[in-house]
């Protein structure tokens, strides 16, 4: 079978909710993943930054396997040896009281909202059923009915109605519509994404999160930070609240925290929170499974050990400072944090977004537009600087292509 034989058997058997790049990959190592006809290409998505610590690393690869032939599944219907070590690890590891570990970055969402609400009626006294959370305009937080509700993109929300009330929605990065939603006494929480990714590696300005997070604290509201998709060291910090000095009262989790080698997400927040759910009020079969709690200790342990959130920043520096050196028409301009950054192509004739990703990807590079006129490039954060300055070679032969 070649890579067309591959497309087309998906294509016939799966459903068509993606649109993937026409590459069929078989094999990965660190930042470099193979198609099925051996070619060896630069991974710059990361499986959306799930992948930071390289794919399979040994060391996560190997807590995966020792753990598998131990013990897979118990439930939480009875203890096991492990998730206790895990959730000691990873509450000391990121400084909150208690997880709540979930399977997906979706999950993780829909707990911090169940957390959030519950603690409106347990502990802030908003009357039942009146809670209200603020989202921001053009956020991603997954793809259930509840978190389509709070989105703000028709594709993601067209024909799927009725929806979840309870949100209140703002402009991203603008205080004063957060001053303005905070003045609602039923309000209880504020869910924000430090940087907005799947919209496009949206920046906000110096101190939106500082200060959203005091304003929140002034009004007895929940500042929630979904860093599902920026934490992990993928900004150039652990968390990318981490740049502000801001600790959110519930912290979302996901993607990255297995190094992409299994589904791990996580809610952590500190007791006067997250001791309002009860047994039985919330729960999963999957979380906090003994493969998944040695996965993610061992992915953490990656993360600290190679100093990849440092490695971030500084790589991250050189991206741009190498991207901003390109020129080319088609570049409109390049944003981002540590390895977490986006290019605006600004389309030529009948040449996008996804031409130049077309193109990249018969150079050696693999990356993927998003909302049509975005690219996001997100190495593994395990990329060498050799390596980088590589993979900037091919892209910047890519752009001269197109001249
Ligand atoms: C990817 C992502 C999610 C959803 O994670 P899934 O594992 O796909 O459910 C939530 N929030 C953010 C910020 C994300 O990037």
């Amino acid at each position: 079978m070649n890579s067309q034989d591959y497309i087309n058997r998906e294509d016939k058997y799966g459903a068509h909710n993606y649109h993937p790049l026409p590459v069929v990959l078989e094999r990965g190592e660190g930042p470099f993943v193979w198609d099925v006809e051996g070619k060896r290409y630069y991974d710059f998505l990361s499986a959306y930054s799930a992948v930071n610590q390289g794919h399979c690393h040994p060391a996560i690869i190997s807590a995966l396997t020792d753990q598998a032939s131990k013990l897979t599944l118990t439930s939480r219907a009875f203890y096991n040896n492990v998730l206790g070590e895990y959730e000691e690890f990873i509450t000391k590891f990121f400084g909150y009281d208690k997880v709540l570990p979930m399977n997906t970055g979706a999950e993780a969402d829909e707990t911090a909202i169940k957390l959030c609400r519950k603690w409106a009626y347990k502990k802030k006294g908003v009357k039942k059923d009146q809670a209200k959370i603020i989202v921001c305009e053009n956020n991603f937080h997954g793809r259930t009915i509840t978190i389509v509700s709070m989105s703000t993109d028709p594709e993601a929300r067209k024909d799927y109605g009725p929806f979840t009330p309870g949100f209140i929605t703002i402009p991203y990065n603008d205080l004063d519509a957060l001053a303005e939603a905070l003045k609602d006494p039923d309000v209880a929480g504020f869910l924000v994404e430090p940087i907005q990714g799947e919209a496009g590696v949206f920046v906000p300005d110096e101190g939106y999160l500082s200060k959203a997070a005091a304003m929140c604290k002034e009004k007895n509201v929940l500042f929630i930070a979904d860093e599902v998709q920026t934490g992990i060291a993928r900004t150039g910090k652990l968390l990318a609240c981490d740049h502000e000095g801001v600790r959110p009262d519930i912290l979302i989790l996901g993607k990255a925290l297995s190094g992409g080698v299994f589904p791990v997400s996580a809610v952590l927040a500190d007791d006067d929170i997250m001791l309002v759910i009860k047994p039985g009020e919330h729960g999963s079969t999957f979380g906090g499974n003994p493969i998944a709690a040695k996965v993610a200790i061992a992915a953490l342990t990656v993360v600290k050990e190679e100093k990849l959130a440092e490695k971030s920043e500084k790589l991250g520096k050189i991206f741009r400072d190498e991207f901003k050196s390109i020129k080319s028409d088609m570049i409109e301009l390049v944003r981002g944090k540590g390895l977490l950054n986006a290019v605006v192509i600004k389309p030529k004739g009948d040449k996008t977004a996804w031409d130049v990703c077309v193109a990249m990807k018969d150079n050696g590079l693999i990356a993927k537009p998003t909302h049509g006129h975005i690219i996001r490039f997100a190495p593994p954060l395990t990329i060498t600087e050799e390596q980088l300055r590589e993979a900037m070679n091919i892209i910047k032969e890519t752009f001269k292509k197109f001249e």
